[in-house]
């Protein structure tokens, strides 16, 4: 969380203003530029080379990317790898210093255009929650929609019906510093549906709260927001947070959007040693290849043994030497090793995770394998083989150890 002041963060969260109001102006190619005075309602949302310094340094490097009305889109990457920043320029709370930010055909942010955050039909929930200390909860939601509603009635109806989805009708007349952090949350999130605005933008909305209520919030998140079909925005450094949310997962490295896609692809084909670090390696080994099979892979020598390894997506190999990534989740811990694609090891360390076990296997040559599941107990000490199939081990081109996030 940067520091935006908790005034500008209010008077953003609490103007969810309608896009009634589509007066715009052309700019060449059929773009458009939003007036002032106009709003802009849910449509594509692209970023079209957008850069963005802080003095010299670069914090976001030509970032293009565009999120369909109603998808569910989470920011990924280590801290200070500029997912705030990409959320803070998409809500018009920084200008950007080349490219373009479009809603549709309008654009909303470039160099010359900058269209305030009230003005861009959105909602910002914070991990601080940002509400108004000397409103109700009923009135911190419904202040969000007394500039678009002006039929009393019809304000208290939509405010009830929002407070009673996240569950908190009961507490509608308290005030926030009455109620717990995740309720306050709920307030928050309440207050960003309420005028159903064409995107919600989440700094990191869940990591002031303890697990439990995380998981529990994160559910509703899905949930709510899917239903009101806003598109969404959200940023985190949790890579199980971004996977149980996203419908499309962007990981950020050093102001670099490496990889832009579904959960699933990014686990399986990262395009990077950075982005299958983030999203989980049990280790990380080198290897030398030893011939190309007819089945597309590799057979390599480490040396620990010899296994089997793919590469990823577009991956261009440019010597026999290589590192393998380690996916946790193929790789089967057995009584022995028999052959090619099979290791000796040491269990190290075992954890009890309710439906199995995670261990911490030593290989022979000393390299830790992490988080690997058995639903068998494999004591600490003992011997054992690990079968490490192809689909477990990524070939990239030799890394330095530096690669991990
Ligand atoms: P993240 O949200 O991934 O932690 P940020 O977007 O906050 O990353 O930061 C990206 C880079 O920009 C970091 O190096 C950070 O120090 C820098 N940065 C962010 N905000 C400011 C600012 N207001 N002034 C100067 N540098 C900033």
């Amino acid at each position: 969380m940067k520091s935006i002041s908790s005034e500008t963060k209010l008077n953003i969260a609490d103007s969810q203003i309608q896009g009634t109001e589509r007066s715009t102006w052309k700019y060449g190619n059929g773009r458009r530029v939003a007036k002032q005075s106009s709003t802009v309602a849910a449509d594509v949302v692209t970023f079209d080379g957008v850069e963005k310094y802080y003095a010299e340094q670069k914090a976001l490097k030509s970032i293009h990317l565009s999120i369909k009305p109603g998808q569910f889109v989470v920011l990924l990457g280590p801290s200070g790898s500029g997912k705030s920043t990409m959320l803070r320029c998409l809500g018009g709370l920084e200008k950007i210093d080349a490219g373009e930010i479009r809603f549709g055909n309008t654009v909303v942010s470039s160099p010359r255009v900058h269209l305030p955050p009230d003005r861009r039909n959105l909602a910002m929930v914070f991990q601080d929650f940002a509400l108004w200390p000397h409103m109700t909860v009923a009135e911190n939601v419904g202040f969000a929609l007394e500039r678009s509603e002006s039929d009393k009635r019809v304000l208290k109806e939509k405010v009830g019906a929002l407070l009673e989805k996240v569950g908190l009708s009961h507490k509608a007349d308290r005030y926030p510093n009455t109620l717990s952090g995740g309720e306050q949350q709920r307030v928050s999130l309440a207050r960003a549906l309420v005028a159903s605005p064409g995107m919600i933008l989440f700094d990191e909305p869940l990591s002031s709260l303890d697990a439990h209520l995380r998981e529990r919030l994160r559910v509703e998140i899905a949930a709510l927001t899917r239903e009101s079909a806003s598109s969404v925005l959200y940023i985190t450094h949790d890579q199980s947070e971004a996977f149980a949310l996203a419908d499309v997962v962007g990981i950020l490295d050093q102001g670099e959007l490496v990889q832009f896609g579904k959960p699933e692809t990014l686990y399986n084909e990262p395009a990077t040693p950075f982005v299958a670090h983030f999203t989980g390696v049990a280790s990380q080994i080198d290897a030398t290849i030893q011939e190309r099979l007819p089945t597309g892979h590799y057979r390599v020598m480490t040396s620990a043994g010899q296994l089997d390894a793919r590469l990823s997506g577009s991956t261009i190999l440019d010597s026999d030497e290589v590192t393998l990534m380690l996916r946790s989740a193929p790789i089967h811990i057995q009584s022995d090793a028999f052959g090619a694609g099979e290791l000796k090891g040491r269990v190290v360390d075992v954890a009890y995770r309710g439906r199995g076990y995670d261990h911490v296997i030593e290989t022979m040559d000393g390299n830790l394998l992490h988080s690997v599941f058995s639903e068998f107990r494999w004591e600490r000490q003992s011997t054992v083989g690990i079968r490490i199939p192809v689909e477990a081990c990524i070939a990239f081109p030799r890394q330095a150890r530096s690669t991990e996030p």
